[in-house]
């Protein structure tokens, strides 16, 4: 098992679509018949014309990786529509099959949904249309738990199969099958039972999120061969997005935020996503922009079915400015004019925060994502994580889910590099931020931020904030970030002087260094083991502490690195952050002149370094 991995970590995956770019085939001119009278489209877009001569050929197994948005659901539909028998579909959410199957049946094309809510009888009509000599149906979905429980549903297959009905299967959503990914669904690995007993159906899998490692993983998992399948993988560059993250201060909170965004500002009778941390915020949330006159539902796992679907059918319509939602909302959702997602809280994953954001602008027209996040966030994640105890949280994918929050939280803290550069390296690749600056409408918040940036030393600073961590547990028994982060700056504040902390004054070396910065280093510590951070939960009041104390690796073995902004820092805040605080902070880092950060650390360091 291990082994196979490793092959797999090494093979190449790269891109099959050029191999398949203005080809003619004997189907072509059906092809483009169906893709024009049926489909009502005229132009192709990016990989789905050689995919779909790829699957029209039937020599290979396909692997499409394509943006949300991006057309996926054509690559397979097109083909099932064209070639004789029945394409099952495995997709994971009832939601998301529903809206698939009502927009094939308005296009005339027969097809229907085995999901767990069909009355018996609607589902004998289905069996009964499929068991015809000639079925007429040409897409049937299934959810993936129906693979490992109905017989009734593996003899059809047999039956289909043994009379070459059996055209194809589509697995929809395909990284849900691995444990990698930040949606494992334990169903999926079912999947796997339909490639063992049909070796020779081919499989297409789809997916939106895909690092390579979970890549490689669901093709291991597919057994899908580099020799016996193509792959069609395309930039997950989204122009037409504008990234942005935003420190959430103590008072000016997100909420108030969205909620003059939607009200006053560049959202005023736009459509938008408001993802929220818990069912409970999402009501709160709806609650309180209904309040406020903005017309906003909440939707998350809690909803009965029928209110969900209600939920759906009615922002369809416009008939809601604002969806606030936990993720269960939105996967596969199409509706194209959604103009802003908003992150109240931090997202859990790259991945997840990639996919959630990517549900703006799929009609290619300009669309914002606002991320929300701070500290707190941070945490109260982290605990959420640690304290899960379902079947699937082991250790090991508890540990997967920190690593994710973390990354996170460092793409968040980081106020230098293009938020595209970051994004899409997490899928392995690369993007040159000169291309994100070169959008006028749509860069991204750090390119905006026109700011020289260069790399600072922080070795010297890390050191020390390591040692200052020791001698805070030695002493104190106890250290959180932000009392580290207050006595690195010489701070005077009542909780410093209470706790007896201003007398290890001989650390503060920070004052011109800012917080941003500081968190970003202690951050960046956390992440590579240097600290190592424990979660407190205070049960009385349910608040949450996390503690911070030198960790395994305490010898700094490489160079420490940040990037910084020689000018102001956050001034690409102002645009939307507005009040008070924010505006402090933007006094507060002019102030701090951190043009020359890296001289006076180092050589604040070295005078102060003697005195210890
Ligand atoms: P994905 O599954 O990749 O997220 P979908 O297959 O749901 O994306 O397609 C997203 C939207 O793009 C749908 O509204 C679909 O009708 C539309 N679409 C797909 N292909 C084309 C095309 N070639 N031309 C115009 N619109 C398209
Ligand atoms: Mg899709
Ligand atoms: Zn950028």
């Amino acid at each position: 098992e291990q082994c196979d991995k490793a092959t797999w970590i090494s093979a190449d995956v790269h891109d099959d679509g050029p191999e398949y770019r203005d080809k003619e085939f004997s189907h072509t001119k059906t092809m483009l018949e169906r893709f024009h009278a049926l489909f009502g489209l005229r132009k192709f877009r990016s990989n789905q014309k050689e995919a779909i001569d790829c699957a029209l050929e039937r020599r290979y197994h396909l692997f499409v990786l394509m943006p949300t948005g991006g057309g996926k659901s054509l690559c397979y539909q097109l083909p099932a529509v064209l070639d004789p028998g029945i394409t099952f579909v495995v997709s994971p959410l009832r939601s998301l099959i529903l809206d698939q199957t009502q927009k094939l049946l308005s296009l005339g094309i027969p097809c229907a949904a085995l999901t767990g809510d069909r009355t018996p009888a609607e589902v004998s009509a289905i069996y009964a249309q499929c068991y015809a000599p000639k079925p007429k149906l040409k897409l049937v979905y299934i959810t993936p738990e129906k693979i490992g429980q109905s017989d009734q549903l593996n003899k059809l297959f047999s039956h289909l199969y043994d009379n070459n009905n059996l055209a194809r299967f589509v697995v929809d959503e395909a990284h849900c099958i691995s444990d990698w990914g930040h949606d494992f669904r334990p169903d999926y690995v079912k999947i796997g039972i339909l490639r063992d007993r049909y070796p020779r159906i081919p499989f297409i899998l789809l997916t939106a999120t895909a690092t390579p490692r979970v890549q490689r993983d669901m093709l291991h998992q597919m057994k899908l061969d580099r020799h016996i399948s193509k792959l069609f993988i395309q930039s997950f560059n989204r122009s037409n997005l504008v990234y942005k993250c935003f420190l959430k201060g103590k008072t000016d909170g997100a909420l108030a935020r969205t909620a003059q965004l939607c009200l006053s500002e560049q959202f005023v009778g736009l459509c938008g996503i408001v993802y929220c941390f818990s069912r409970a915020e999402c009501e709160k949330s709806a609650a309180y922009l209904t309040n406020i006159g903005v017309t906003a539902q909440a939707y998350h796992a809690g909803l009965i079915d029928q209110e969900r679907t209600d939920v759906q059918t009615r922002w369809a319509n416009d008939e809601y400015q604002v969806i606030c939602a936990t993720i269960a909302f939105g996967m596969g959702i199409d509706k194209p004019n959604v103009r802003f997602v908003i992150h109240l809280s931090m997202p859990k994953s790259i991945e997840g925060y990639y996919q959630e954001s990517g549900r703006a602008g799929r009609d290619g027209e300009q669309a914002y994502c606002y991320l929300f996040y701070s500290y707190q966030d941070f945490i109260k994640t982290k605990r959420l994580i640690m304290a899960e105890q379902s079947a699937n949280a082991t250790n090991e994918a508890k540990k997967v889910r920190i690593h994710n929050l973390h990354c996170v939280y460092a793409y968040c803290l980081n106020n230098v590099d293009c938020r595209r550069t970051l994004l899409l390296e997490y899928f392995g690749e690369q993007y040159l931020s000169s291309q994100c600056k070169k959008y006028t409408e749509t860069r991204c918040d750090n390119c905006c931020n026109v700011a020289e940036t260069k790399l600072v030393d922080f070795t010297v600073c890390a050191k020390h904030v390591i040692s200052l961590v020791d001698q805070l547990t030695k002493q104190f028994k106890s250290a959180t970030i932000n009392q580290v982060i207050d006595i690195l700056k010489g701070s005077k504040q009542r909780a410093i002087i209470d706790a007896g902390l201003d007398k290890l004054e001989q650390f503060n070396i920070a004052e011109e260094v800012s917080r941003n910065s500081l968190e970003r280093l202690l951050s960046k510590l956390i992440l590579d083991g240097y600290l190592h951070q424990d979660i407190s939960i205070n049960d009385a009041y349910g608040t949450v502490t996390a503690y911070i104390r030198v960790g395994k690796t305490n010898m700094l073995s490489t160079p420490i690195t940040l990037s910084v902004c020689t000018k102001k820092e956050n001034s690409n805040a102002s645009s939307v952050m507005s009040n008070n605080s924010t505006r402090n902070r933007l006094v507060d880092s002019c102030l701090l002149k951190l043009k020359d950060e890296m001289k006076l650390i180092s050589s604040q360091y070295h005078i102060k370094y003697s005195t210890i």
